[in-house]
Parts: C-alpha cells; sequence; structure tokens
C-alpha cells in the first residue's frame, strides 16, 4: 500500500473558534484525516509576532483544541501538539533562518497586509521571520501538502523555496534528500464573510459566531448582521447576491436556497424571518458538535492527554528528521 501523504496544519492558539475556522479550516481537516497522515499543530510561539502577552496562551490552547476534537479532529489519527514543546521546531527554524535572505522575506505579502492592517510602525526581526518558522513546522513533519487559502499560498512559497536551499546545501551520506518540496492545497469554501459584511471573520473585529454559540447568542449576533442595504422591510425587493445571510444560507442550508433567492428578490421574504431561518439552521448543524463539546469540558484530563500524547508522536518525528539534519550537515 501507498505511504500516506504528510500534511501539517495549524491554528494559533485563540481560545473559542468561530464557524469561520471551522468552514475555512476545519471541516477540511476532517474531511483529509483518513487519506492523509495529519499533523495538527499548536503554534503557540506564532503569537508572539503580534503579542507579548501570553497569559492566556494555555487557557486558549485547552479552549481551541476542545473545538477541535468536537468537530472531529480524531487525535488517534492526527496528533496534536503544542510548537513550543518539541523544540526541534525552533533548532530547524535557526538552521533555516541562515538559508534565506532578509530580501526575500521582505517581498512577503502577506507581511506587507500584516504591517498595513495592524498599523505597526516597525517589526521585530522574529515577525519577519515567521515564514521560516512556519517552514521548520512543516518541514520537520516532511510534509507534502499544506491546506492553505488563497492567501497563504506565498507562505507556502517560502518553505518550498526554503527546502530547495537546504536540499541543494546538504545530502545524506546515502545521497539522500531530506526534504519535500510541499505542495499548497488550496481549501475550497476558504472563507466565511464576519457578520458585518466584511471579508473575514475575526473576533478581533467582534464579527463572529462562535462554534460554541448557543441559540439565543446566535440569534441576537443575526439579529444585527448585514443585508441588503436597501431592502429596508418585507415587501421591498432584495438583492441577496449582496446579502452576507445568503451567503450563510449558502453554506449552512444549501437546499432552501432557491426560495430565498425567489423570496428576497420578489419581496415576499423579510429579513428578520430569513436571519431567524438561517440561525437555526446554524444551531441544528453545530449540535452534535454542542453536544461533544459538553462532554468534552467536563473532561480536561483527556484534552490534556490529547495534547501530551500528539506531543510524544510529533516528538519522535522530529527527533528523527533533526537526526538526519545533523547527519547531512555533518554536526555529528
Ligand atoms: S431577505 Fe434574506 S437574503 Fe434577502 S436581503 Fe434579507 S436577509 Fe438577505
Amino acid at each position: 500500500m501507498d505511504k500516506k501523504k504528510i500534511i501539517l496544519s495549524g491554528m494559533r492558539p485563540t481560545g473559542k473558534l468561530h464557524i469561520g475556522h471551522f468552514v475555512g479550516a476545519l471541516e477540511n481537516w476532517v474531511h483529509l484525516q483518513d487519506s492523509y497522515q495529519n499533523y495538527h499543530l499548536i503554534a503557540d510561539y506564532h503569537t508572539l509576532t503580534t503579542s507579548l502577552d501570553t497569559t492566556n496562551v494555555y487557557n486558549d490552547t485547552i479552549d481551541m483544541v476542545i473545538d477541535w476534537v468536537a468537530c472531529g479532529i480524531d487525535p488517534v489519527l492526527s496528533p496534536i501538539f503544542r510548537q513550543s514543546k518539541v523544540k526541534e521546531h525552533t533548532e530547524l527554524f535557526l538552521i533555516f533562518s541562515m538559508l534565506i535572505t532578509k530580501a526575500r522575506l521582505e517581498k512577503n505579502p502577506t507581511l506587507k497586509d500584516q504591517i498595513r492592517d495592524l498599523n505597526l510602525q516597525s517589526i521585530t526581526y522574529g515577525h519577519l521571520g515567521y515564514p521560516v518558522l512556519q517552514a521548520a513546522d512543516i518541514l520537520l513533519y516532511k510534509g507534502d501538502l499544506v491546506p492553505v487559502g488563497e492567501d497563504q499560498v506565498p507562505h507556502v512559497e517560502i518553505t518550498r523555496h526554503i527546502a530547495g536551499l537546504f536540499n541543494e546545501q546538504y545530502i545524506l551520506k546515502d545521497g539522500k534528500k531530506i526534504f519535500p518540496i510541499p505542495e499548497p492545497k488550496i481549501t475550497k469554501f476558504a472563507r466565511l464573510p464576519g457578520l458585518d459584511g466584511k471579508a473575514k471573520m475575526s473576533k478581533s473585529l467582534g464579527n463572529t459566531i462562535l462554534i460554541s454559540d448557543g441559540e439565543d447568542e446566535i440569534k441576537n449576533k443575526m439579529k444585527k448582521a448585514f443585508t441588503d442595504p436597501n431592502k429596508l422591510r418585507k415587501g421591498d425587493k432584495g438583492n441577496p447576491d449582496i446579502c452576507l445571510v445568503f451567503t450563510y444560507h449558502n453554506k449552512f442550508n444549501p437546499g432552501e436556497v432557491p426560495e430565498i433567492r425567489e423570496g428576497c428578490s420578489s419581496g415576499t421574504l423579510g429579513c428578520f424571518d430569513c436571519k431567524m431561518n438561517i440561525a437555526n439552521k446554524i444551531k441544528d448543524y453545530f449540535a452534535p458538535v454542542h453536544n461533544k463539546r459538553s462532554e468534552l469540558e467536563k473532561n480536561i484530563d483527556y484534552i490534556k492527554n490529547v495534547l501530551s500524547d500528539g506531543e510524544t508522536k510529533a516528538k519522535a518525528v522530529a527527533e528523527n528528521t533533526m537526526g538526519e539534519v545533523r547527519e547531512a550537515m555533518k554536526l555529528g
């Protein structure tokens, strides 16, 4: 049987996740876990690029892992682990930092966007180099594929570049190259817009529905959701194609989409009813996740075990790769 291809995917520990995380990543991870060998990284060191306050990192990690497992990640199939617990990440990061030029990192378009979006006056050496840490994260596990949205493709390019540079410079005694050149695997429904109609759902923008939100929270949030601004009351004709709520129907209520389009365009459907309908559909969609979540919240020791098992498995792979790296570099 062919060896399963390896996928490394991760998130920064941001606490309870929102339904944009589910649509943009988690759902896809669950879908991939039988056909690929997945490793799921909690990128806690990466949080330092934008905040030095680590007070909540541990609790945010636990909350995030609860969401991962509740949404269907099987930690036995796919190890879940913290970057900071596998020191080989920082070791390989250091070696890779010597290969790539500062000019190449400064060209990274995602970094330019971040500087603009966060209005940063200056950035740290570590922030400039975070795609190098990402390369180490991926290549330690010899990732063949990296699931990303379109905007993350430049990072995979940097990883590919670094893997190529290392392979050119250092090979094992038998002539074997250590690192694969990973390919981006673009997620199909990569981004769910926020409740305010902004392209991205994000906690910092306050426009999210959390996976853990109950019926009342979902309905209250949905009442404020952005719709066609020209449709003020039932009877007005609307344009569903510019309405955020319609995007959510497309994702969570596809069966009723033709009917909703017709009702909105003709004016027979009012926005309040349309919003309460999708709020109910989102509640139903996540009901099994909520049930699993409440079990897991009562058993935090299980979540701690998920982390320690995942870290043991990840460490074994990472140590093996670093052994090869040291051999190829003749470091003994
Ligand atoms: S009826 Fe529904 S789809 Fe149409 S504008 Fe209102 S919320 Fe949007």
